[in-house]
Protein backbone atom coordinates (compact mmCIF):
# COMPACT_ATOMS: atom_id res chain seq x y z
CA UNK A 1 0.00 0.00 0.00
CA UNK A 2 1.26 3.64 -1.14
CA UNK A 3 2.10 5.24 2.24
CA UNK A 4 0.78 8.88 2.82
CA UNK A 5 3.67 10.92 1.10
CA UNK A 6 3.05 9.04 -1.96
CA UNK A 7 -0.21 9.42 -2.27
CA UNK A 8 0.07 13.13 -2.12
CA UNK A 9 2.77 12.89 -4.45
CA UNK A 10 1.39 11.44 -7.25
CA UNK A 11 -1.90 13.10 -7.05
CA UNK A 12 0.09 17.15 -7.36
CA UNK A 13 1.49 16.07 -10.40
CA UNK A 14 -1.50 14.27 -12.33
CA UNK A 15 -5.05 15.46 -10.81
CA UNK A 16 -5.44 18.59 -11.89
CA UNK A 17 -5.08 21.62 -9.82
CA UNK A 18 -8.53 22.88 -8.69
CA UNK A 19 -8.74 21.49 -5.18
CA UNK A 20 -6.43 22.94 -2.28
CA UNK A 21 -6.36 19.66 -0.32
CA UNK A 22 -4.97 19.15 3.58
CA UNK A 23 -1.83 17.07 2.82
CA UNK A 24 -3.30 14.44 4.10
CA UNK A 25 -4.52 10.82 2.40
CA UNK A 26 -7.23 8.97 3.31
CA UNK A 27 -7.57 5.25 3.00
CA UNK A 28 -9.96 3.39 5.33
CA UNK A 29 -12.78 4.49 7.73
CA UNK A 30 -15.76 3.06 10.61
CA UNK A 31 -18.34 5.04 11.60
CA UNK A 32 -17.48 8.57 12.19
CA UNK A 33 -13.63 8.06 11.84
CA UNK A 34 -11.39 7.55 9.41
CA UNK A 35 -7.67 7.05 8.87
CA UNK A 36 -4.42 7.60 6.98
CA UNK A 37 -2.22 4.96 5.45
CA UNK A 38 -0.35 5.04 8.76
CA UNK A 39 -3.26 4.32 10.71
CA UNK A 40 -3.50 7.72 12.07
CA UNK A 41 -7.40 8.65 13.04
CA UNK A 42 -9.62 11.32 12.45
CA UNK A 43 -12.79 11.83 13.87
CA UNK A 44 -15.05 13.01 11.07
CA UNK A 45 -16.98 16.32 11.58
CA UNK A 46 -17.47 16.77 7.58
CA UNK A 47 -18.86 13.47 5.94
CA UNK A 48 -16.95 13.98 3.05
CA UNK A 49 -19.26 17.25 2.61
CA UNK A 50 -22.95 15.98 3.58
CA UNK A 51 -22.11 12.69 1.91
CA UNK A 52 -21.46 9.61 4.02
CA UNK A 53 -24.99 10.26 5.95
CA UNK A 54 -24.14 6.72 7.20
CA UNK A 55 -20.73 7.46 8.37
CA UNK A 56 -17.69 5.11 6.57
CA UNK A 57 -18.21 1.48 5.69
CA UNK A 58 -22.00 0.96 7.03
CA UNK A 59 -22.10 -2.73 6.80
CA UNK A 60 -25.49 -2.79 5.45
CA UNK A 61 -25.35 -0.08 3.06
CA UNK A 62 -22.14 -1.65 1.74
CA UNK A 63 -23.69 -5.22 1.45
CA UNK A 64 -26.64 -3.50 -0.33
CA UNK A 65 -23.95 -1.75 -2.76
CA UNK A 66 -22.23 -5.28 -3.26
CA UNK A 67 -24.92 -7.42 -3.79
CA UNK A 68 -26.10 -5.27 -6.80
CA UNK A 69 -22.63 -4.62 -8.02
CA UNK A 70 -22.45 -8.49 -8.20
CA UNK A 71 -26.13 -8.79 -10.04
CA UNK A 72 -26.39 -5.32 -11.93
CA UNK A 73 -24.03 -2.69 -12.54
CA UNK A 74 -25.60 -0.45 -15.28
CA UNK A 75 -27.83 -0.96 -17.76
CA UNK A 76 -29.18 2.30 -20.44
CA UNK A 77 -32.19 4.22 -19.25
CA UNK A 78 -34.04 2.50 -22.20
CA UNK A 79 -34.44 -0.11 -19.57
CA UNK A 80 -36.16 -0.17 -16.36
CA UNK A 81 -34.45 -1.47 -13.07
CA UNK A 82 -35.71 -2.34 -9.72
CA UNK A 83 -33.28 -0.19 -7.71
CA UNK A 84 -34.39 3.81 -8.89
CA UNK A 85 -38.25 2.27 -9.35
CA UNK A 86 -37.65 1.92 -5.54
CA UNK A 87 -35.33 4.94 -4.54
CA UNK A 88 -38.10 6.62 -6.21
CA UNK A 89 -41.30 5.18 -4.57
CA UNK A 90 -39.55 5.67 -0.84
CA UNK A 91 -39.25 9.29 -1.83
CA UNK A 92 -42.61 10.04 -3.23
CA UNK A 93 -44.16 8.03 -0.79
CA UNK A 94 -42.37 9.94 1.97
CA UNK A 95 -42.72 13.21 0.78
CA UNK A 96 -46.24 13.45 -1.27
CA UNK A 97 -44.08 14.42 -4.39
CA UNK A 98 -45.29 12.77 -7.89
CA UNK A 99 -41.87 12.48 -9.74
CA UNK A 100 -38.38 11.71 -9.87
CA UNK A 101 -35.64 12.16 -12.21
CA UNK A 102 -32.22 10.90 -11.12
CA UNK A 103 -28.71 12.57 -11.90
CA UNK A 104 -25.63 11.86 -10.68
CA UNK A 105 -25.07 15.01 -8.67
CA UNK A 106 -26.28 18.38 -7.05
CA UNK A 107 -25.16 20.74 -9.95
CA UNK A 108 -26.92 18.31 -12.42
CA UNK A 109 -30.10 18.66 -10.20
CA UNK A 110 -30.35 21.77 -9.91
CA UNK A 111 -29.83 21.94 -14.47
CA UNK A 112 -32.75 19.47 -13.96
CA UNK A 113 -34.92 22.10 -11.34
CA UNK A 114 -34.22 24.95 -14.03
CA UNK A 115 -35.33 23.16 -17.30
CA UNK A 116 -38.43 22.53 -15.40
CA UNK A 117 -38.70 26.14 -14.09
CA UNK A 118 -38.12 27.41 -17.49
CA UNK A 119 -40.12 25.08 -19.56
CA UNK A 120 -43.27 25.64 -17.29
CA UNK A 121 -42.66 29.35 -17.44
CA UNK A 122 -42.19 29.27 -21.76
CA UNK A 123 -45.75 27.35 -21.46
CA UNK A 124 -47.58 28.93 -19.13
CA UNK A 125 -46.82 32.47 -19.70
CA UNK A 126 -44.75 32.32 -23.12
CA UNK A 127 -41.49 32.59 -24.62
CA UNK A 128 -40.18 35.76 -22.40
CA UNK A 129 -40.80 33.80 -19.20
CA UNK A 130 -37.52 31.92 -18.60
CA UNK A 131 -35.52 33.78 -15.35
CA UNK A 132 -35.53 32.50 -12.43
CA UNK A 133 -34.40 34.24 -8.81
CA UNK A 134 -32.07 32.78 -6.90
CA UNK A 135 -30.50 34.80 -3.98
CA UNK A 136 -27.65 36.32 -3.08
CA UNK A 137 -24.89 34.30 -0.90
CA UNK A 138 -26.36 31.13 -2.57
CA UNK A 139 -24.44 28.17 -4.10
CA UNK A 140 -25.80 26.33 -6.47
CA UNK A 141 -23.05 24.18 -7.98
CA UNK A 142 -20.22 24.62 -10.74
CA UNK A 143 -22.01 24.01 -13.97
CA UNK A 144 -21.65 27.14 -16.18
CA UNK A 145 -25.61 27.75 -15.51
CA UNK A 146 -25.35 26.67 -11.74
CA UNK A 147 -22.36 29.04 -11.42
CA UNK A 148 -24.91 31.77 -12.84
CA UNK A 149 -27.13 30.91 -10.59
CA UNK A 150 -25.11 31.13 -7.72
CA UNK A 151 -25.62 34.43 -6.14
CA UNK A 152 -21.84 35.35 -5.69
CA UNK A 153 -20.06 37.23 -7.91
CA UNK A 154 -16.65 35.30 -7.18
CA UNK A 155 -18.20 32.48 -8.88
CA UNK A 156 -18.92 34.29 -12.22
CA UNK A 157 -15.26 34.95 -13.11
CA UNK A 158 -13.34 33.31 -16.53
CA UNK A 159 -15.67 31.17 -18.13
CA UNK A 160 -17.78 33.61 -20.00
CA UNK A 161 -20.27 33.81 -21.78
CA UNK A 162 -22.46 32.69 -18.88
CA UNK A 163 -26.01 32.13 -18.99
CA UNK A 164 -28.58 34.32 -19.10
CA UNK A 165 -31.98 34.72 -17.26
CA UNK A 166 -31.02 34.77 -13.46
CA UNK A 167 -31.81 37.22 -10.65
CA UNK A 168 -30.48 37.84 -7.61
CA UNK A 169 -32.58 39.17 -4.05
CA UNK A 170 -31.05 39.27 -1.04
CA UNK A 171 -32.21 36.79 1.26
CA UNK A 172 -34.76 38.12 3.63
CA UNK A 173 -35.94 41.13 1.85
CA UNK A 174 -39.35 40.56 0.44
CA UNK A 175 -40.14 43.75 -0.55
CA UNK A 176 -36.82 43.40 -3.27
CA UNK A 177 -38.32 39.85 -4.06
CA UNK A 178 -41.77 40.79 -4.78
CA UNK A 179 -40.58 43.69 -6.70
CA UNK A 180 -38.07 41.17 -9.10
CA UNK A 181 -40.98 38.91 -10.18
CA UNK A 182 -42.23 40.31 -13.40
CA UNK A 183 -43.47 38.79 -16.17
CA UNK A 184 -40.11 37.73 -17.42
CA UNK A 185 -39.77 35.51 -13.92
CA UNK A 186 -41.02 31.58 -14.20
CA UNK A 187 -39.11 30.26 -10.70
CA UNK A 188 -37.62 31.05 -7.51
CA UNK A 189 -34.46 28.97 -6.13
CA UNK A 190 -33.48 29.09 -2.90
CA UNK A 191 -31.47 27.10 -0.16
CA UNK A 192 -33.11 26.98 3.00
CA UNK A 193 -29.73 27.35 4.88
CA UNK A 194 -27.20 28.61 2.70
CA UNK A 195 -24.13 26.22 2.84
CA UNK A 196 -21.17 27.14 1.31
CA UNK A 197 -22.56 30.94 1.77
CA UNK A 198 -21.91 30.65 5.52
CA UNK A 199 -24.62 28.05 7.20
CA UNK A 200 -26.98 30.88 7.43
CA UNK A 201 -30.63 29.93 7.64
CA UNK A 202 -33.23 32.34 5.21
CA UNK A 203 -36.09 33.75 7.27
CA UNK A 204 -39.08 31.26 7.47
CA UNK A 205 -41.17 34.56 6.64
CA UNK A 206 -39.20 35.36 3.70
CA UNK A 207 -39.50 31.80 2.27
CA UNK A 208 -43.03 31.41 2.89
CA UNK A 209 -43.82 34.60 1.02
CA UNK A 210 -41.66 33.26 -1.85
CA UNK A 211 -43.66 30.06 -1.91
CA UNK A 212 -46.86 32.52 -1.81
CA UNK A 213 -45.37 34.44 -4.62
CA UNK A 214 -44.97 31.18 -6.45
CA UNK A 215 -48.18 30.22 -5.91
CA UNK A 216 -50.06 33.80 -6.88
CA UNK A 217 -48.36 33.97 -10.05
CA UNK A 218 -48.32 30.32 -11.11
CA UNK A 219 -44.22 30.33 -11.19
CA UNK A 220 -42.28 27.02 -9.82
CA UNK A 221 -40.89 27.28 -6.38
CA UNK A 222 -37.81 25.18 -6.19
CA UNK A 223 -35.65 24.14 -3.27
CA UNK A 224 -31.87 23.28 -3.55
CA UNK A 225 -31.86 20.92 -0.70
CA UNK A 226 -28.49 19.01 -2.15
CA UNK A 227 -26.74 20.34 1.29
CA UNK A 228 -29.84 20.28 3.90
CA UNK A 229 -31.44 16.97 2.47
CA UNK A 230 -31.86 13.34 4.02
CA UNK A 231 -31.88 14.25 7.47
CA UNK A 232 -28.76 16.72 7.36
CA UNK A 233 -31.09 19.22 9.50
CA UNK A 234 -33.36 17.09 11.58
CA UNK A 235 -35.84 16.60 9.38
CA UNK A 236 -36.01 14.72 6.45
CA UNK A 237 -35.98 17.27 3.91
CA UNK A 238 -35.33 20.71 5.64
CA UNK A 239 -38.57 22.64 3.77
CA UNK A 240 -40.81 20.51 6.42
CA UNK A 241 -39.13 22.85 9.25
CA UNK A 242 -40.44 26.14 7.34
CA UNK A 243 -43.98 25.06 6.36
CA UNK A 244 -43.95 25.43 2.79
CA UNK A 245 -44.93 23.07 -0.09
CA UNK A 246 -42.15 23.61 -2.99
CA UNK A 247 -43.04 22.09 -6.67
CA UNK A 248 -39.02 21.21 -7.25
CA UNK A 249 -36.61 19.88 -5.18
CA UNK A 250 -33.28 19.23 -5.70
CA UNK A 251 -31.22 16.30 -3.65
CA UNK A 252 -27.73 14.73 -4.06
CA UNK A 253 -24.94 14.89 -1.76
CA UNK A 254 -26.42 12.73 0.98
CA UNK A 255 -28.98 10.48 -1.10
CA UNK A 256 -26.38 8.32 -2.15
CA UNK A 257 -24.42 7.74 1.31
CA UNK A 258 -21.54 8.21 -0.56
CA UNK A 259 -22.04 7.10 -4.17
CA UNK A 260 -22.71 9.42 -6.83
CA UNK A 261 -26.50 10.36 -6.91
CA UNK A 262 -28.73 13.43 -7.43
CA UNK A 263 -32.13 13.68 -7.96
CA UNK A 264 -34.99 16.18 -8.96
CA UNK A 265 -38.42 15.72 -7.12
CA UNK A 266 -41.75 17.36 -8.93
CA UNK A 267 -44.81 17.61 -7.75
CA UNK A 268 -47.98 17.64 -9.44
CA UNK A 269 -47.60 20.82 -11.08
CA UNK A 270 -44.71 19.98 -12.33
CA UNK A 271 -44.23 16.67 -12.54
CA UNK A 272 -45.52 16.07 -16.21
CA UNK A 273 -43.30 19.24 -17.54
CA UNK A 274 -40.23 17.09 -19.01
CA UNK A 275 -41.35 14.96 -21.62
CA UNK A 276 -39.76 12.35 -24.13
CA UNK A 277 -36.12 13.24 -25.04
CA UNK A 278 -35.97 16.43 -22.87
CA UNK A 279 -33.94 15.78 -20.33
CA UNK A 280 -31.30 12.55 -19.72
CA UNK A 281 -28.57 11.21 -17.98
CA UNK A 282 -25.93 8.03 -18.86
CA UNK A 283 -25.68 6.72 -15.14
CA UNK A 284 -28.81 8.82 -13.91
CA UNK A 285 -30.52 6.40 -11.94
CA UNK A 286 -27.41 4.03 -11.72
CA UNK A 287 -28.51 0.61 -10.16
CA UNK A 288 -25.54 -0.02 -7.55
CA UNK A 289 -25.88 4.28 -6.84
CA UNK A 290 -29.48 3.59 -6.29
CA UNK A 291 -29.57 0.09 -4.16
CA UNK A 292 -27.31 2.04 -1.59
CA UNK A 293 -29.77 4.79 -1.70
CA UNK A 294 -32.85 2.67 -0.78
CA UNK A 295 -30.61 1.75 1.91
CA UNK A 296 -29.72 4.89 3.05
CA UNK A 297 -33.69 6.33 2.69
CA UNK A 298 -34.99 3.23 5.09
CA UNK A 299 -32.74 4.11 7.68
CA UNK A 300 -32.54 8.22 8.12
CA UNK A 301 -36.68 8.23 7.13
CA UNK A 302 -37.29 6.09 10.57
CA UNK A 303 -38.55 8.86 12.99
CA UNK A 304 -36.24 7.79 15.39
CA UNK A 305 -33.15 8.36 13.46
CA UNK A 306 -34.25 11.62 12.84
CA UNK A 307 -34.81 11.94 16.30
CA UNK A 308 -31.17 11.05 17.47
CA UNK A 309 -30.76 13.59 14.77
CA UNK A 310 -31.93 16.53 16.68
CA UNK A 311 -30.78 15.10 19.68
CA UNK A 312 -27.07 14.84 18.53
CA UNK A 313 -27.42 18.27 17.05
CA UNK A 314 -28.92 20.23 20.53
CA UNK A 315 -25.70 18.24 22.76
CA UNK A 316 -23.08 19.90 19.75
CA UNK A 317 -24.47 23.32 19.57
CA UNK A 318 -24.27 23.08 23.47
CA UNK A 319 -20.53 21.57 23.45
CA UNK A 320 -19.59 24.42 20.89
CA UNK A 321 -21.11 27.00 22.53
CA UNK A 322 -19.04 26.25 25.55
CA UNK A 323 -15.94 27.03 23.56
CA UNK A 324 -15.00 30.19 24.91
CA UNK A 325 -13.36 31.30 21.19
CA UNK A 326 -16.77 30.59 19.60
CA UNK A 327 -19.12 33.22 19.24
CA UNK A 328 -22.05 31.53 18.08
CA UNK A 329 -23.93 28.76 16.30
CA UNK A 330 -25.71 28.78 13.41
CA UNK A 331 -27.47 26.20 11.33
CA UNK A 332 -30.45 23.20 12.10
CA UNK A 333 -29.29 19.40 12.66
CA UNK A 334 -26.08 18.28 11.98
CA UNK A 335 -25.18 21.39 9.52
CA UNK A 336 -23.61 23.61 11.86
CA UNK A 337 -21.24 26.87 11.27
CA UNK A 338 -19.44 28.67 14.06
CA UNK A 339 -18.20 31.99 13.86
CA UNK A 340 -14.72 32.50 15.83
CA UNK A 341 -13.32 35.29 18.01
CA UNK A 342 -11.99 38.43 15.87
CA UNK A 343 -9.38 38.28 14.52
CA UNK A 344 -9.17 33.90 14.08
CA UNK A 345 -8.87 32.78 10.42
CA UNK A 346 -11.23 29.46 10.33
CA UNK A 347 -9.03 28.16 6.95
CA UNK A 348 -5.92 27.87 9.83
CA UNK A 349 -7.89 26.87 12.81
CA UNK A 350 -9.35 23.91 10.28
CA UNK A 351 -5.84 22.71 9.33
CA UNK A 352 -4.80 22.63 13.01
CA UNK A 353 -7.51 20.40 13.43
CA UNK A 354 -6.55 18.31 10.68
CA UNK A 355 -3.36 18.33 12.26
CA UNK A 356 -4.87 17.13 15.81
CA UNK A 357 -6.80 14.39 14.24
CA UNK A 358 -10.49 15.92 13.51
CA UNK A 359 -11.47 16.82 10.17
CA UNK A 360 -13.67 20.24 9.76
CA UNK A 361 -14.73 22.57 7.05
CA UNK A 362 -15.10 26.34 6.09
CA UNK A 363 -17.58 28.44 5.09
CA UNK A 364 -17.09 32.02 4.25
CA UNK A 365 -15.08 32.99 7.56
CA UNK A 366 -17.43 30.15 9.56
CA UNK A 367 -15.83 26.81 10.85
CA UNK A 368 -18.50 24.28 9.53
CA UNK A 369 -19.69 21.04 10.39
CA UNK A 370 -21.43 18.37 8.90
CA UNK A 371 -21.09 15.06 10.73
CA UNK A 372 -22.08 11.66 9.58
CA UNK A 373 -25.78 11.73 11.02
CA UNK A 374 -24.58 8.40 12.53
CA UNK A 375 -22.07 10.25 14.81
CA UNK A 376 -22.13 8.83 18.41
CA UNK A 377 -21.80 11.18 20.89
CA UNK A 378 -18.40 10.19 22.07
CA UNK A 379 -17.12 10.69 18.84
CA UNK A 380 -18.86 14.38 19.19
CA UNK A 381 -16.62 14.50 21.95
CA UNK A 382 -13.85 13.54 21.30
CA UNK A 383 -14.17 15.83 18.07
CA UNK A 384 -15.08 18.56 20.39
CA UNK A 385 -12.24 18.17 22.81
CA UNK A 386 -9.71 18.63 19.76
CA UNK A 387 -11.30 21.72 18.54
CA UNK A 388 -10.93 22.87 21.68
CA UNK A 389 -7.44 22.39 22.51
CA UNK A 390 -6.74 23.62 18.90
CA UNK A 391 -8.90 27.14 19.23
CA UNK A 392 -7.22 28.09 22.74
CA UNK A 393 -3.86 27.92 20.67
C1 LIG B 1 -22.83 20.96 -2.89
C2 LIG B 1 -23.97 21.75 -3.37
C3 LIG B 1 -24.30 21.80 -4.73
C4 LIG B 1 -23.46 21.15 -5.81
O1 LIG B 1 -23.43 19.77 -5.69
P1 LIG B 1 -22.37 18.92 -6.57
O2 LIG B 1 -22.74 17.50 -6.26
O3 LIG B 1 -21.02 19.30 -6.12
O4 LIG B 1 -22.60 19.27 -7.99
C5 LIG B 1 -25.43 22.49 -5.09
N1 LIG B 1 -26.20 23.11 -4.17
C6 LIG B 1 -25.91 23.08 -2.86
C7 LIG B 1 -26.80 23.77 -1.89
C8 LIG B 1 -24.77 22.42 -2.41
O5 LIG B 1 -24.46 22.42 -1.12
Amino acid sequence: MMNSTDIQKKDSKYIANTYKRFPIALTAGEGAAARDPEGKEYIDFTSGIGVNCLGYADRGWADAVAAQAHKLQHVSNLYSTQPDTEVAEKLCRYTGFSKVFFGNSGAEANEGALKVARKYGIEKHGEQCNTVITLNNSFHGRTITTLSATGQDSFHQFFFPFTEGFKFVDAGDIEGLKDAVDETVCGIMIELIQGEGGVVPVDAEFVKEAACLCKEKDLVFAIDEVQTGIGRTGTFLCYEQFDVEPDVVSLAKGIGGGLPLGAVMMNEKTGDVLGFGQHGSTFGGNPVACAGASYVLDQVMKPEFLEAVRNKSEYMRKKLLEIPQIKSVTGLGLMLGAELEEGMAAGEIAGKCVEEGLLVLTAKTKLRFLPPLIISHEEIDRGIEILARVLKG
